[in-house]
């Protein structure tokens, strides 16, 4: 059965800490910081950008310099790459969380049933904290599904954090039903649910109407003030909120109704979605290039894995072309309406969905 991972964090606090263990994880929470800003600055020096080439050169400050263990020194160096390939002239503007990796220095050790973290602090020293679980906290530890990857070391309001990452492994559950998504750009997704005999369950359509409102109206004042970037750039971030917002609510809306009828979710495969709107004359350039539609079947992959729904994705080859009741060539009369040789008379977005949804039987 395919599986899919996906990540978790989980927010832990360290408890009981005595005196000691606290000044000890302050330390090294400096010195951490300390090794990580030397690092960048070798990093920036040298235009360094493969952790291989770096190494050698922040490892032997983060040990000598500032006493890290050799496998969080190895993490100060991943931190400094990724800081400045994120941007060149990018700096760590306030305190930065220590990176643990699980197995390399630091572990969870179950002791009579309750769990310590074992955290290296210091050259080869380490210390032991007790965790204080919750319930979901600990049957997600103990779920052999999930497996710890790393961890994040920080302080909050005096007291002591780790962010537990956990990757997590659904298995993908048998279906009944398919759902099937056909995107658009006036009705962002139609959508159908079909059993196995063809039967339609469920059809649902969200439209793309304010989003595509206020994306021209956006698009007109980028052009406006086409010559203060300023202005552009915020622009450019309000469309790019509005239109998460809408493809999160469609996102949502899906993996409900495909959990619902416990459903495949089957996507057209994106490569020949602009193809597709091309022969829309009513579209410009600018909607065509849209990236909403990769970032909407994201969200629904990510949300059904983690209800370990199954997804595919299909050819959309003539899926708009085809009567989905006969399966005869057809036309759209209208950007609504379908009429197929056999004088089928359908929802053009609706027909479209169901044939999509017929690709995966
Ligand atoms: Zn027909």
């Amino acid at each position: 059965m395919n599986e899919k991972h996906h990540i978790t964090i989980h927010h832990i606090k360290l408890y009981k800490l005595s005196k000691i263990k606290q000044k000890q994880l302050e330390y090294f929470l400096k010195n951490w910081n300390k090794a990580i800003r030397s690092a960048l600055k070798i990093v920036k020096h040298w235009g360094f950008t493969s952790y291989t080439k770096s190494h050698k050169h922040t490892y032997r400050v983060s040990r000598n310099n500032f006493n890290l263990p050799s496998q969080v020194a190895v993490e100060a160096n991943r931190k400094a790459i990724e800081t400045y390939k994120s941007a060149e002239n990018a700096e760590f503007h306030r305190q930065v969380e220590v990176s643990l990796v699980n197995n390399k220095g630091f572990e969870l050790v179950n002791k009579d049933g309750r769990y310590i973290a074992k955290i290296p602090i210091e050259g080869r020293k380490s210390i032991y904290c007790p965790l204080a679980f919750g319930e979901y906290q600990l049957n997600k530890i103990e779920n052999p599904n999930y497996k710890l990857k790393t961890a994040k070391l920080y302080k909050y309001n005096d007291e002591w954090y780790l962010d537990l990452i956990m990757e997590y492994n659904q298995p993908k559950r048998e279906t009944d039903t398919i759902l099937g998504i056909d995107l658009g750009i006036v009705k962002l997704a139609t959508f159908s649910i079909i059993d196995s005999k063809e039967n339609i369950l469920h059809q649902e359509c969200m439209s793309g109407q304010e989003l595509r409102f206020k994306r021209m109206r956006y698009k007109h004042k980028r052009k406006a003030k086409a010559r203060s970037s300023g202005s552009k750039a915020t622009s450019l971030i309000a469309e790019n909120r509005l239109c998460k917002e809408l493809n999160f609510k469609i996102a949502n809306r899906i993996v409900e109704l495909a959990d619902k009828h416990n459903s495949l979710i089957v996507f057209e495969d994106l490569k020949n979605i602009r193809k597709n709107v091309t022969n829309d004359n009513n579209l410009n350039n600018y909607e065509k290039n849209s990236w909403a539609f990769y970032q909407l079947k994201q969200l629904i992959k990510h949300k059904a894995d983690l209800l370990g729904i199954p997804y595919q994705d299909i050819n959309p080859k003539d899926t708009s072309q085809i009567c989905s009741v006969c399966g005869k060539k057809g036309f759209r009369l209208s950007q609504n309406r379908f009429l197929c040789d056999n004088l089928h008379l359908q929802n053009a977005d609706f027909n479209a969905s169901i044939n999509i949804a017929k690709r995966a039987i």
